[in-house]
């Protein structure tokens, strides 16, 4: 039955192509989405040039494409978005929820990267300083009972995290004036109006500072999933650095099936020998995300997708 309200996405950054990890993001966001008869977006999240790897952008979306993996509406990319950005950091500077700091990378590594405010209450000038998010002040104006940030994910369960002692106030707007990942990534999730998030494991200590940020600005709180890490042979998250191959092309179908089979879908074998188009059908009508394992240290990919 459709279910208009179901909206999830795919949100890359530009950093390379799509390798085995980022496609089963990709394809477990897409089955959730269409199973329930929703829609399925596709953000390029492209606001931090330094990490960008020119035309990675174009070749995602042709990966996607020669998986079957259709997205609904136009791409949206995180880099013609940034005015929006800068009016909702306004806002929060308005509500006196964030401050200038002046900190260095050198002093938060003498603090094991838990921020300690120190330039909090200091009104220090925008320029040349970061802006951090008051974690203090937005409890008390959320109302929230402490610092500690709870969900339910779907694949993983309950999920707790103190943001005080884990954390520390965080960064909402770089010294070099780019926005961060945290803020971006929610402003554009209430934009487009996303109901489910299904990415991967290593997100999932960024859901609670999502989930103040979206309590400070009134959003609605989508539901999370995180879905394990695919790992190579040294028991490392596949990834650029860590010797991930980049997709071939013309093995579309085998990446489906065996994608679908690595979330335990269960795909039959005659299946593997079926289109594109046929897999992602079976895909849709079969997916059941409660067959997700619930692991925390990963999964084992198939060893061709890997160099290690
Ligand atoms: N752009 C992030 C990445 O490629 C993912 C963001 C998200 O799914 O929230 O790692």
């Amino acid at each position: 039955m459709s279910s208009p309200q179901s909206i999830g996405r795919f949100a890359p950054s530009p950093s390379g192509p799509l390798h085995f990890g980022s496609l089963l993001a990709a394809i477990a966001s897409f089955m959730q989405a269409k199973h329930k008869g929703g829609k399925w977006l596709v953000r390029i999240e492209d606001i931090d040039p330094p990490r960008e790897v020119s035309g990675a952008s174009a070749t995602i979306l042709k990966q996607l494409e020669q998986h079957g993996l259709w997205w609904d509406d136009d791409v949206v990319y995180q880099s013609n978005q940034v005015g929006h950005y800068f009016e909702i950091l306004n806002y929060l500077e308005g509500q006196y929820l964030t401050y200038n700091c002046s900190c260095t990378r050198q002093r938060l590594i003498s603090l094991k990267g838990i921020y300690d405010a120190k330039c909090h209450g200091q009104n220090l000038s925008s320029e040349n300083t970061s802006v951090r998010l008051s974690i203090s002040d937005s409890i008390k104006a959320t109302g929230m009972a402490n610092d500690r940030i709870k969900f339910y994910d779907l694949i993983m369960g309950d999920y707790a995290q103190s943001l005080i002692e884990t954390l520390g106030d965080f960064i909402l707007r770089r010294r070099d004036g780019l926005i961060s990942y945290q803020l971006a990534v929610v402003i554009d999730d209430h934009l487009q109006g996303i109901t489910e998030i299904i990415r991967g494991f290593d997100l999932i200590d960024s859901t609670p500072r999502q989930i103040l940020l979206q309590q400070c600005l009134g959003y609605k709180i989508p539901v999370y999933a995180h879905i394990p890490l695919a790992m190579n042979s040294l028991g490392q998250k596949l990834s650029k650095q860590h010797h991930a191959r980049q997709l071939p092309q013309n093995k579309e179908q085998e990446q489906l099936w065996l994608a679908l089979n690595w979330l335990q879908q269960q795909p039959p074998t005659e299946l593997r020998a079926c289109s594109v188009d046929d897999i992602i059908k079976w895909g849709i009508t079969h997916w059941d995300i409660s067959k997700i394992p619930c692991t925390t240290t990963g999964i084992s990919a198939p060893k061709s997708f890997y160099t290690a």
